[in-house]
C-alpha cells in the first residue's frame, strides 16, 4: 500500500489543521504558511495527483468549493478578488502530491503580482492567528 499524501492525512484528521469549510467530496482549510491572510487550500478527499486523474464528480465539486470558500472569505477579508492558482504537477511546482487549490483574498490591488512572485506572509507558521480565522470562517 502506498503511503497516504499529507493532504489525505489532513483529512481524515491525522494531522491538524484549520478548518474553512467541507463538502461531501472536498475539504477547505488555511494553508500553514499563508502567501497572503485567509489563503486557503481546497482539496478533494479523493487522492489524485492531478486533475485529469480525479472522477468527474470530485473534479466538478471542486469548483463549488472553491466558490464557497471564496464566499466565506469575501466576508471576512471585504472583497469579491481573489488569486485562485492550481500546480498541476510536480513540473510546475506542485508540492503535496494531491490535487489542491490556492484561493487567496486580494485586497491591496498589486494585480501584477502573480501568485509565484508573492513571498510568504511570514516564515514561522501562527497557529493561533490559524485557529481564531478558522474558528471565524467557520461561522460565514
Ligand atoms: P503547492 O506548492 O504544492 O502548490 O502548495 C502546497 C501548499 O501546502 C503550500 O502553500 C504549503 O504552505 C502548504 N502546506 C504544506 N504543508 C502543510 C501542512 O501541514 N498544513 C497546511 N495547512 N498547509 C501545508
Amino acid at each position: 500500500m502506498t503511503e497516504p499524501t499529507l493532504f489525505t492525512k489532513i483529512i481524515r484528521g491525522d494531522i491538524p489543521s484549520s478548518a474553512v469549510a467541507q463538502g461531501s467530496t472536498w475539504y477547505a482549510f488555511l494553508d500553514i504558511n499563508p502567501l497572503r491572510p485567509g489563503h486557503t487550500l481546497v482539496v478533494p478527499k479523493e487522492e489524485a495527483r492531478r486533475i485529469a486523474e480525479l472522477s468527474t464528480e470530485s473534479r466538478r465539486d471542486l469548483m463549488d468549493g472553491v466558490v464557497e470558500v471564496q464566499r466565506r472569505l469575501s466576508i471576512e477579508f471585504n472583497t469579491t478578488d481573489f488569486s485562485v492558482n492550481l500546480n498541476d504537477g510536480p513540473l510546475a511546482g506542485q508540492e503535496v502530491p494531491h490535487v489542491h487549490f490556492h484561493v487567496i483574498p486580494r485586497t491591496d490591488g498589486n494585480s501584477s503580482n502573480p501568485m509565484w512572485r508573492m513571498t510568504p506572509h511570514q516564515s514561522e507558521p501562527d497557529f493561533e492567528a490559524l485557529a481564531a480565522l478558522s474558528q471565524k470562517l467557520q461561522l460565514h
